[in-house]
């Protein structure tokens, strides 16, 4: 900001040229004239070395604070105004300031220059700008610059969970909270981007707890009791991995994640799914006991499913099948086995009738939680562990009273086996069997999911008899 001003220069060049002048009309080596001649080379030199030697400048106050210099008003003004620029312009506004900005002209020695810096600027000077609040459910969440910025964040999250394409027609989208906007006048660094928030929203709010070891829990059961998966648990509990042992009162932590937003969606959804293969076995007295030869191939067939769904963000609530088209037929794998080593049939009694049920194991895996009273609830069933689309299997011959979702139960089917004996199936990820078709005996049924009241890929699989439920452990064997 060390600038000279036209006005000092033009002052400089008068005055030489005014001792041109009077030298021009005088003759020389007249004593008086040469008294004059060196008073005036004082007068000119310290004149000139006083113009030479300071420098107009201004000085800016920031309520009554000296905060630094600069050559003119107007480049004071352009430098705040450029400062306030910036100070918005990652957020797409301008900033604005209520302090008391001040120019005071004044000159000063070269060499004694305090110019205005950035820096100082920052020190001293409050900016705000204006934002837009976003509260849900009354809860301010956050700030963006502008109304459309809210506008883009929401249709962005909205993306992530409801596509609307040919195969998905959205009838309505809605969030579940109540999402409110206002406008608010903030420091620029309480401003978020769209880009920033969206990142928020996505991971959701996340709030640690604490969870003390009970008896029989497992990681998976723990993450089940908590609503959370398996992998979610674990992540909370850094150096932990499924094998490490918990020991019953050891305290474990829980990073829960709760979503600040959830958007609610019903439409008509078009799919292809895959129709699995069954696997029929066939005892074949030529084999070996227990040995088994595939003498047909399977290969699963094709059918579009039109449905009716309701969704919370990623998670479908209901589903209502509309209409099933077979593209292409499932082919049986037939398989060829020696004699069983010994058959697997539990008799037991009941009532007034003599029932004869064997059941085999719908899902080969370990057992996450037994029938009976848990945690002061009773577990009407017995858990298996499985993965994401493992397949089970019908544990006795029977008819499909009901496949289809069943509130906690998620995707459940409830099978009829005679003489008031049911087994249900629940938390599928896929079913594969329709309401009053026949299964067989270890017949594929659905596939092991996590959907209702579930938290990690499982089986729940319930025996009840004439009304009541029963453990399944005292008919599986
Ligand atoms: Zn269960």
């Amino acid at each position: 900001m060390k600038v000279f001003s036209r006005n000092n220069i033009k002052k400089i060049l008068k005055e030489k040229l005014n001792l041109c002048a009077f030298l021009h009309h005088t003759p020389w080596k007249s004593s008086k004239i040469m008294v004059f001649f060196i008073l005036g080379l004082l007068l000119v030199g310290s004149g000139a070395f006083y113009v030479n030697s300071t420098i107009s400048a201004v000085s800016v106050s920031v309520n009554g604070t000296e905060v630094g210099l600069v050559s003119d008003v107007k480049s004071g003004e352009n430098l705040i105004h450029q400062f306030l620029v910036d100070k918005g312009a990652p957020l797409g506004v301008i900033a604005k300031t209520y302090d008391n900005i001040e120019y005071s002209p004044l000159r000063l020695r070269n060499g004694d220059v305090r110019t205005l810096s950035k820096e100082k600027l920052e020190e001293e000077l409050s900016v705000y700008i204006d934002g837009v609040e976003l509260a849900i459910d009354n809860k301010p969440i956050f700030i963006l610059p502008k109304q459309e910025d809210v506008q883009k964040l929401l249709q962005a999250y909205q993306q992530i969970y409801v596509q609307k394409t040919d195969a998905n027609q959205v009838d309505t989208v809605s969030y579940e909270e109540k999402v409110e906007t206002r406008s608010v006048e903030v420091t620029p660094e309480e401003v978020l981007t769209t880009e920033e928030t969206l990142e928020k929203l996505k991971q959701g709010d996340v709030r640690q707890e604490e969870y003390v070891v009970q008896p029989d829990d497992s990681w998976w059961l723990i993450a089940r009791k908590n609503e959370m998966r398996t992998s979610e648990v674990l992540a909370g509990n850094p150096g932990a991995n499924e094998d490490t042992a918990l020991q019953i009162g050891q305290t474990i932590n829980l990073m829960k994640v709760f979503p600040y937003l959830t958007v609610i969606a019903e439409g008509v959804r078009t799919e292809t799914e895959t129709i699995p293969f069954d696997v029929v076995t066939k005892v074949d007295s030529s084999l070996a006991n227990g040995e088994t030869k595939i003498t047909q191939f399977g290969s699963d067939g094709e059918k579009e499913v039109k449905y009716t769904y309701a969704q919370r963000n990623d998670k479908i609530m209901t589903k209502e099948i509309l209409d099933e088209r077979v593209l292409k037929d499932a082919v049986s794998q037939v398989v060829a086995k020696g004699p069983p080593r010994r058959p697997v049939v539990i008799a037991f009694s009941r009532g007034s009738g003599q029932l004869a049920l064997g059941i085999i194991w719908p899902l080969a895996g370990r057992i996450n939680s037994y029938y009976g009273y848990r945690e002061g609830e009773f577990h009407t069933g017995l858990d298996i562990n499985g993965y994401q689309g493992d397949p089970y299997v019908a544990a006795t011959a029977g008819t499909v009273v009901s496949a289809g979702w069943d509130g906690n139960y998620g995707n459940s089917i409830l099978i009829d086996h005679g003489n008031g004996i049911l087994t249900r199936y629940a938390h599928s990820s896929k079913l594969l069997v329709s309401a009053r078709q026949k299964v067989s005996k270890g017949q594929t049924i659905g596939l092991v999911g996590s959907t209702g009241r579930s938290s990690g890929p499982h089986l729940h699989f319930e025996v009840i008899i004439n009304g009541d439920y029963a453990n399944p452990l005292n008919y599986l064997r």
